[in-house]
């Protein structure tokens, strides 16, 4: 098997899982957005995914993001942990931030983005700090930042589920941030949650955006 035929075989098998988990929450396909987390991954399978039709790609790294997004013109999606000195390129190259989750970052985005991004503010569910995320209070807080912005747009939230627990009640969990979050934030309705492991039941639970590497690319 080529490089391309194992990509399209395992795009085809995710996005028909998309497709039905979709269905099972009311939905369709077209309403959920895939984007093939790339990191640790070689161009040439972006290129193969380019061709496949993917036009969304996410990175954990803005080194790797910079130069893969030079190299393949697409929408670059930024889902890592998000370091003061690198926000100043990060914006230069990506065009949706998944992690916000400090105030002073987006200080500096705000003072150093060129272009308009659209900005998810990842939540905490376990409320340590391990994964990522702010707490329910530091979300608020954040989320009045962004919405106040004259260029940048909030989108909505992002979550990882945490690995000690349940992933079914830890989407009911976001599920529910979500909802409330919604009531006061009323354009901010996108949820960017799911992985491999998960995005099925991210689905079920009202994701709008999945973040998948290793189902599509195989393990890093
Ligand atoms: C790596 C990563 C993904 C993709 O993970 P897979 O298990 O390879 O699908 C999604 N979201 C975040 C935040 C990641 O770091």
């Amino acid at each position: 098997m080529t490089r391309f035929d194992e990509i399209f075989a395992n795009l085809a098998d995710v996005k028909e899982r998309i497709g039905k988990s979709a269905a099972r929450s009311g939905r369709e396909s077209k309403d959920i957005t895939l984007i093939v987390v790339t990191k640790t991954f070689p161009i040439s399978d972006v290129e193969i995914l380019k061709q496949l039709g993917v036009n969304d790609f996410g990175e954990n790294r803005d080194a790797d993001g910079a130069f893969k997004a030079a190299s393949v013109a697409a929408q670059w999606h930024f889902q890592g942990q998000i370091q003061s000195n690198k926000i100043k390129s990060l914006c230069s190259w990506s065009h949706v931030i998944h992690s916000l989750d400090e105030a002073r970052h987006f200080e500096i985005i705000e003072k150093s983005a060129l272009h308009p991004l659209q900005i998810f503010l990842q939540v905490s569910l376990d409320g340590a700090k391990n994964r990522g995320g702010a707490d329910i209070e530091k979300l608020y807080h954040l989320a009045a930042l962004v919405q106040a912005s004259q260029k940048h747009q909030l989108k909505g939230l992002m979550a990882v589920a945490p690995l000690a627990s349940n992933t079914s009640e830890s989407f009911s969990q976001l599920a529910k941030i979500r909802s409330n979050f919604i009531a006061e934030f009323a354009g901010a309705t996108s949820l960017s949650a799911g992985m491999s492991g998960d995005y099925e039941e991210a689905i079920i639970h009202g994701a709008t955006h999945v973040r998948i590497g290793s189902s599509i690319l195989g393990s890093r």
